[in-house]
């Protein structure tokens, strides 16, 4: 028996890194699971993958800051599975400059990315969970939804906003047996933090290996980078939990680089 047997979640940027993570763990819990990626040939290749595995999977062509895109991957959802009781909101990107710098389109596209995907894939899902009776929503978050760090302007203000956006589905979902919440990830290496290595080198004019060390690393309380699987064990909580009193919080998994 799979903690989630029978459910179907949706898993934004679910082609690579975190969110692929996420989508395997619930796959091996018995969901089916959707993989809702701008990019479609990887999200394709990753639901071949879990298929392979013998796991129900499916590969959903989505834009997050698109709203008919995202309408048109949740219906494509319902009319494949019927159902959508989890939704991961994951589809996220890093831009690092320091204010000064920071192009204005680079603000607009990050927080688009973070906020509006967040907003837009919500409210596709919450009406289907509503007439379902219940579901869970989960925002993937950050240490920077709690910190601040420089050159992170827009990535800073999007994560802090997810909590608020998570606290109103708490709020308004109660009614409909839908719960919310966030992950905040300390530092996990995927891609989007490969990439940022070089980046912040060059920015802070250090080596690769003292931004690791003494930038990305330097607050936990053991030097040690956060797991895709530590990651996707706090997705599988949140998802799996049997009651309404996990609502509107907010998980910090960090290697202590934050406690609350
Ligand atoms: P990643 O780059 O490995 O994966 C991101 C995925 O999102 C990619 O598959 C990409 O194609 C997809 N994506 C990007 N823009 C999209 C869009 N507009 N619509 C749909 N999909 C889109 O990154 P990751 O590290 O796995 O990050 C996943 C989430 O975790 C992000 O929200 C990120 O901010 C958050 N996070 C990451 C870390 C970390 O250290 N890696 C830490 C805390 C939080």
């Amino acid at each position: 028996m799979g903690q989630l047997d029978g459910k179907v979640a949706i898993v934004t940027g679910s082609a690579s890194g975190i969110g692929r993570e996420i989508a395997l763990l619930y796959a091996q819990e018995g969901a089916k699971v959707v993989i809702a990626d701008l990019m479609l040939p990887a999200a394709q290749a990753t639901a071949a993958e879990f298929t392979a595995a013998g796991h129900t999977a499916l590969a959903v062509e989505m834009n997050v800051v698109d709203e008919a895109a995202v309408e048109a991957g949740v219906a494509k959802v319902m009319a494949s599975y019927g159902r959508i009781d989890i939704l991961v909101s994951n589809a996220g990107i890093q831009i690092v400059h320091p204010i000064v710098d920071f192009p204005f389109a680079d603000w607009k596209k990050l927080l688009a990315i973070h906020l509006d995907g967040a907003f837009l894939t919500t409210k596709a899902c919450l009406k289907h969970m509503y007439a379902a009776g219940g579901g869970s929503v989960i925002y993937m978050g950050s240490v920077h939804s709690k910190e601040a760090s420089v050159l992170k302007a827009p990535y800073v203000t999007a994560k802090h906003g997810l909590i608020g956006l998570c606290k109103v589905v708490a709020k308004e979902g109660a009614a409909h047996n839908v719960r919310a919440n966030v992950i905040c990830p300390g530092f996990v290496r995927t891609p989007l933090v490969e990439k940022q290595i070089p980046e912040q080198a060059r920015t802070l004019g250090i080596s690769e290996a003292e931004v690791v060390k003494n930038v990305m690393l330097k607050d936990t309380v053991d030097g040690e980078f956060t797991t895709v699987q530590d990651v996707a064990q706090a997705a599988l909580f949140f998802a799996a939990a049997k009651t309404n009193a996990m609502t509107g919080q907010s998980l910090v998994v960090s290697h202590g680089w934050f406690m609350q």
